[in-house]
């Protein structure tokens, strides 16, 4: 503004200048390193309690001990799912507040993408039996080597692909596909479930948020933890989607030959 006009119409000019606000937010830094560091030894600290949890239920349901009845059977199963839930969430937040730290070391090194999908076949393919999934591989060829971590970056694809497979009904598909783009190679994890509204879309890569109705398995920090990987590697991460008519998640990694000696080009 320049000007206002006075009641009569008279021009007054105005100073124009600036409000600059300085906060230091040194203090919410340390806050935040605080509360992660607190969780990475809170979750590295729990793993020894739960892996004797684990142990016991095994020696317990074993029938050497003494045999059990039915509900008891049952209590112990459910007992083991619940075990298996926590020892999920407590690994998933010591990976996340690893990465967070920058306490996780990243083993970059020239990956050809076939690489990626030979990790990830096997797993993938065991969970897709349990819904009678069927998952397609396509791989454009051929494909230049990637500057990356494989294994951080198997872990994310088969995240992806667990996803898929999780929140699409039975005897669903699941198309993977990967191919250069520009100075990239990127990653697609197609399906044909619920899909993901636009309003969630950003959310769901937040530490623990889940889509409404999502049913009860999962944590919600498997795509943080996807984006901290892939973001870390200097890539990219996201998602395309419409309810009802599945998601594609994408992500993509530079190409090895942007390494120029111990520099990295942007
Ligand atoms: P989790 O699967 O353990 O809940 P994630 O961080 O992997 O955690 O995913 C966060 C949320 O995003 C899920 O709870 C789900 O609501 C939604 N989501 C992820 N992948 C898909 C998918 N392929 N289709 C529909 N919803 C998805």
């Amino acid at each position: 503004i320049d000007v206002v006009l006075t009641k009569t119409g008279e021009e007054l000019p105005v100073n124009v200048g600036r409000v600059i606000i300085m906060k230091n937010i040194t203090h919410f830094l340390e806050q935040d390193e605080a509360k992660t560091n607190f969780i990475a030894t809170i979750s590295h600290e729990l793993k020894t309690p739960i892996s004797s949890l684990r142990l016991n239920l095994k020696l317990l349901d074993d029938s050497r001990i003494g045999s059990l009845n039915e509900e008891q059977k049952e209590l112990i199963q459910a007992l083991k799912e619940e075990t298996h839930k926590i020892s999920s969430i407590t690994s998933e937040l010591l990976d996340l507040a690893q990465v967070e730290t920058g306490n996780i070391s990243l083993d970059f090194k020239a990956v050809p993408p076939s690489e990626i999908i030979r990790y990830v076949t096997k797993p993938a393919t065991n969970h897709a039996k349990d819904k009678h999934a069927q998952i397609r591989f396509k791989l454009a060829e051929p494909l230049p080597e990637m500057y990356c971590d494989s294994e951080k970056t198997a872990w994310v694809l088969l995240n992806l692909i667990n996803n898929a497979i999780q929140y699409s009904p039975e005897q669903s598909q699941v198309h993977i596909e990967v191919k250069q783009v520009n100075n990239s190679v990127q990653f697609m994890v197609r399906d044909f479930g619920p899909g993901i509204e636009e309003k969630y879309q950003q959310q769901i890569f937040e530490k623990f948020f889940r889509v409404p109705g999502s049913g009860q398995k999962g944590t919600g920090l498997g795509l943080a933890i996807s984006k901290e990987f892939i973001t870390k590697q200097f890539g990219d991460i996201w998602v395309e989607s419409s309810a009802g008519e599945g998601s594609s998640f994408f992500f993509h990694l530079p190409l090895y030959k942007r390494r120029i000696g111990s520099q990295y080009q942007v």
